[in-house]
């Protein structure tokens, strides 16, 4: 069971999205990442094979910052436990994922996206997930819509944090067989594999169903059904 960490907020997240890896490690792990968008919209990413307190070295060496990021601690199910498998995956500069579980099909998406020129830097079945979103970000311009699309081509399970530089302040998520939590700040908004992760940060959780989809900004959150109807979900107090 890995860990999802995201955050779309009007401060430097890198700290919550740590603090978050640190309280997921209880679910056991291999390696951990972290990708944020900078000032100048461009992703830093650092990625380390073991301990989240390994990565909080690297990040501690050189530090990264930015308002809009993912983190995620991985178990490996496709590929290696290295560096270049460990999440977040990013795909041309452009859009960054973390997911939990796994996307059964990826043998077959991966033969097309490299007919269509997608280069492959991981042996995971992830990779294929980041690929798929772009594709549809350049055929529709959006990312709720390319996130939305990519996931009807997949089979089997995921909870997936996206972010893009073509788009810093905004984040998407959507869960299918994975849990995922989002946590309502003030002006911030947060995601999470569980809502432990996220209590230094808010106690307010709203807990995605199967196959919504969340539409996340720091001061919006929207989210949609499978079939893509907006709906109301409850948001919960946690003492
Ligand atoms: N299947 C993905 C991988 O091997 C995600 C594993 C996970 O849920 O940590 O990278």
């Amino acid at each position: 069971m890995c860990g999802i960490v995201g955050a779309v907020a009007d401060r430097n997240v890198t700290p919550i999205l740590l603090e978050g890896l640190r309280r997921l490690e209880y679910r056991g792990y291999d390696s951990a990442g972290v990708a944020v968008i900078d000032g100048g919209a461009c992703f830093d990413r650092v990625r380390r094979v073991g301990k989240v307190q390994s990565l909080a070295e690297s990040l501690e060496e050189s530090p990264i910052r930015g308002q809009t990021g993912v983190a995620h601690t991985r178990w490996a199910t496709h590929g290696e436990p290295t560096e270049s498998n460990a999440h977040p995956h990013i795909c041309e500069e452009s859009v960054a994922v973390v997911h939990n579980g796994i996307i059964e099909n990826h043998a077959e998406l991966r033969e097309q996206q490299q007919l269509e020129g997608f280069r492959f830097t991981s042996d995971t079945d992830t990779e294929v997930a980041v690929h798929q979103i772009e594709h549809y970000l350049r055929e529709k311009g959006d990312l709720l819509e390319a996130v939305r699309h990519a996931v009807t081509d997949f089979d089997g399970a995921y909870a997936l944090g996206v972010v893009s530089v073509r788009d810093p302040h905004r984040m998407i998520a959507a869960r299918s067989g994975s849990p995922l939590v989002i946590g309502i700040g003030l002006g911030e908004h947060f995601i999470a594999s569980d809502a432990s992760a996220l209590l230094p940060v808010t106690r307010r959780f709203v807990y995605l169903e199967e196959g919504d989809f969340a539409d996340i900004r720091p001061d919006s959150l929207v989210i949609y059904d499978k079939q893509g109807n907006v709906v109301e979900r409850e948001a919960r107090e946690s003492n």
